[in-house]
């Protein structure tokens, strides 16, 4: 026999139960990896020594789910620095400090189509234009509260490794290298000082800045720290909020229209997802409710993204249809599973029921199937959503105010729905009787039919 067959009670090794099963999500990784492997495109940096070092072969790609499950392909345990990758992490870290508002004052958010090391100051108030580029970059760093520099990298490290959800440490190599030859970082800070929207040292601020970008990571680390921010700031392996949703929902905004330097209108237009790239090879693009993918292959384009970053994340999105701008699939299953009125002991009633989870454009049809059902003079309205899972807070107003809108018409409403959906709505003005199940809404429909 070629393979000894396990006895009874003995363990079956993990690894003979799923080495088998099929799975697509690293079958993509890995065939987009064989494939752009081949790629020979682009420049491997060379600004400072040490960067010029990187292997052009290397290339690795990660992909973490919301569920917090890991994917990869190639190598996506190499460590390199993060560079810019690191710019919209640490502006997520001053929006928590500062406030939306706080932080606008000191850095815009409009692309510059310019190139990352652009001068790119507004006239007049010397604000970067945005927080993606170098000028930005320094400017945010700057704005982390701390008593001192020392304390502020700290912050940065510990918010960085948060995303991670590891510890990261700095490659001193890299830093050293950065700080020797970083001149023009420099010069942007002392414009930006000058002009008053850089209140730091420049020493200092320059210094933090390029401590920052020499944090060293690999591809599974930038997927983890991309689906945190996909996830609202709720890191899927950690189970830790680092940031808060509308922080990285912010964030995710200036990605999608700045990250990718005087390559974003295109690249927004081909891939249509929020990314960062940086000098070394990384590269995060964030699929919203969806995954985090980090991609490291250190050959640049001319705008300093990674080529075979840009390839694999242009074929990603169309192959699982991920543009923000596609439209998203309508629902296979029709919301509202039934709509109709009818006549009872002189009374109307009107009765509409659904199901699975409501946003935006089924709670549109609910909507419209209860303004169908409802009785055209004062009467009854029952809604049975006992198999609805769920509804998110902006339709839950809609459905409400619909709800307070019947009532002041003159009709009475019953609403079936699961403890929790009810639950969800405590603390409003009620304006309808509340039942967990459809045939006591009903029961209470008839009740006051004959007591009237
Ligand atoms: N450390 C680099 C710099 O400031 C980061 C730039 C980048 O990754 N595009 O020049």
């Amino acid at each position: 026999m070629l393979f000894k067959r396990p006895g009874v009670g003995d363990p079956l090794p993990v690894d003979s139960v799923t080495a088998h099963v099929i799975d697509p999500v690293t079958e993509a990784l890995t065939d987009l990896h064989r494939r752009l492997g081949a790629l020979r495109d682009g420049e491997v940096a060379d600004y400072i020594p040490q960067l010029a070092l990187a292997d052009p072969d290397d290339f690795g790609l990660a992909l973490v789910s919301m569920a917090g499950r890991r994917y990869q392909a190639g190598q996506a345990d190499t460590a390199f620095t993060i560079q810019s990758v690191s710019k919209p992490f640490v502006y997520a870290l001053a929006l928590t400090d500062l406030g939306a508002q706080e932080v606008l004052r000191y850095v815009g958010a409009e692309p510059s189509g310019e190139s990352f090391n652009a001068i790119s100051l507004k006239p007049g108030t010397g604000r970067p234009a945005n927080p993606m580029i170098n000028a930005g970059a320094i400017a945010t760093s700057a704005l982390v509260r701390a008593a001192g520099p020392g304390e502020r990298f700290e912050r940065i490290l510990a918010c960085l490794s948060a995303f991670a959800g590891r510890s990261l440490d700095v490659d001193e190599d890299v830093y050293a290298s950065e700080a020797a030859t970083g001149d023009r970082n420099r010069a942007l800070a002392y414009l930006m000082r000058a002009a008053g929207s850089l209140e730091a040292d420049v020493d200092e601020a320059t210094d933090v800045y390029f401590r920052q970008c020499s944090v060293r990571v690999t591809a599974a680390d930038l997927a983890v720290m991309a689906a945190t921010l996909a996830n609202g700031g709720l890191n899927p392996v950690t189970g830790r909020q680092v940031v808060t949703e509308p922080t990285a929902t912010r964030t995710l905004s200036v990605m999608a229209t700045c990250g990718m330097y005087e390559g974003a209108g295109e690249w927004l237009m081909n891939v249509g997802l929020p990314a960062k790239g940086g000098v070394a090879g990384g590269l995060i693009a964030a699929s919203p409710a969806r995954f985090g993918v980090g991609v490291y292959s250190p050959p640049l384009n001319s705008a300093g993204n990674p080529v075979r970053a840009v390839a694999a994340m242009t074929e990603m999105s169309e192959r699982f249809g991920l543009h923000l701008m596609h439209r998203a699939a309508l629902p296979h299953v029709a919301t509202v599973t039934a709509a109709e009125r009818w006549e009872r002991d002189g009374r109307s009633v009107g009765f509409v029921s659904a199901q699975g989870t409501l946003e935006f454009t089924e709670t549109e049809a609910l909507l419209n199937a209860i303004r169908e059902a409802t009785p055209p003079a004062p009467g009854r309205v029952v809604l049975d959503l006992t198999a609805v899972t769920g509804i998110s807070s902006g339709p839950a107003v809609m459905l409400a105010a619909v709800l307070a809108d019947l009532h002041g018409q003159g009709h009475r409403v019953a609403v079936a729905a699961q403890q929790a959906l009810l639950q969800a709505g405590e603390g409003r003005p009620r304006t309808w009787e509340a039942f967990t199940t459809r045939e006591d809404a009903l029961a209470w429909c008839e009740d006051r039919s004959q007591g009237a």
